[in-house]
């Protein structure tokens, strides 16, 4: 068993520092990716149960000059953990704003989406460079909404809730995403000055075979019913699962069975096409 255990060690090893150096070598380059302009935004619809567009996520992508694009499940989590996350998501945010002026938005009523790290959101400072960056752009405070996870809130209520009510105040919504996976209590979930649930797609995924997952998404229903909040179902991907959604409750529907992601330029083209009809 010794010797087995010592093999397993050599045979992992390479492999272990191969990935330690990649991921060495990404957050380099990740740190220039800003400044070389490779970061882009892309733009995901959310519809209502009449397929109106109401709002519309933003989800970051990183076009490698080398590598290609890259998922944010590759670099978001490094720069999660290397405080990059700060920078990156000002430009998120930025961006996102900068977005919201174009005249195929501003003139309407869509709702933004952009996601807050907990480290983004933790960061002394953060509510004064909202305030910048919405100052900057002229951006509507009451047309965003920040996505942020459960995990937020772990040793943090009073900062949280601070933080969320000052936000709140310039007109910013709040929105729970991948709501259920995480370990929030009901008690934290009723003190949060929140607007919005976003039902995760694992639970969307079998709800309209396993009742398991059925009585999860009714669950989850029933506590925004209860606490007066919006909620988004992400990731509905088959007609199956729009229809079980349909006979819950009103809600917005985002998935690829709508729209996948697109750049932010083929997202105002669409608007652009949609208003012209
Ligand atoms: P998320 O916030 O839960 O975003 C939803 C993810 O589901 C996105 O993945 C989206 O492309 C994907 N998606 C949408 N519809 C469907 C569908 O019907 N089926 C499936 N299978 N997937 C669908 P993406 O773009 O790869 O982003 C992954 C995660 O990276 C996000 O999860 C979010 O946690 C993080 N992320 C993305 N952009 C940002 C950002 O600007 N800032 C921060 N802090 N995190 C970001
Ligand atoms: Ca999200
Ligand atoms: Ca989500
Ligand atoms: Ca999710």
């Amino acid at each position: 068993a010794k010797a087995a255990g010592r093999n397993a060690v050599r045979f992992f090893e390479p492999e272990m520092q191969a990935r330690a150096e990649m991921r060495f070598t990404l957050e380099a380059e990740l740190r220039q990716a800003i400044d070389n302009n490779e970061l882009r935004l892309y733009v995901q619809p959310q519809f209502d149960g009449q397929q109106r567009m109401r709002g519309a996520e933003v989800l970051l992508r990183w076009h490698h000059p080398r590598r290609g694009l890259i998922w944010p499940g590759s670099f978001v989590p490094i720069a999660e953990e290397t405080g990059l996350i700060v920078e990156l998501g000002d430009w998120v945010l930025r961006r996102a704003c900068g977005m919201l002026t174009r005249p195929e938005l501003a003139e309407g009523t869509l709702r933004i989406s952009v996601n807050v790290s907990p480290r983004q959101f933790h960061h002394a400072g953060f509510v004064a460079r909202v305030r910048d960056i919405l100052a900057e752009t002229g951006a509507d405070p009451a047309r965003l909404t920040f996505e942020v996870t459960e995990g937020l809130v772990i040793d943090k209520v009073h900062q949280t809730v601070a933080t969320m009510s000052e936000l709140n105040a310039l007109g910013i919504h709040f929105s729970v995403d991948d709501f259920g996976t995480g370990y929030s209590s009901l008690a934290y979930l009723k003190r949060l000055p929140i607007q919005e649930l976003k039902i995760d797609r694992s639970f969307i995924q079998d709800a309209p075979s396993d009742p398991n997952d059925a009585a999860l998404v009714d669950t989850i229903l029933s506590i925004a019913a209860h606490l007066h909040l919006d909620v988004v179902a992400e990731g509905v991907e088959t007609e199956a699962q729009a229809a079980f959604l349909a006979t819950r409750a009103p809600m917005l529907y985002q998935g690829y069975l709508y729209a996948r992601p697109e750049p932010e330029e083929s997202f105002l083209a669409r608007l652009r096409d949609a208003s012209r009809r």
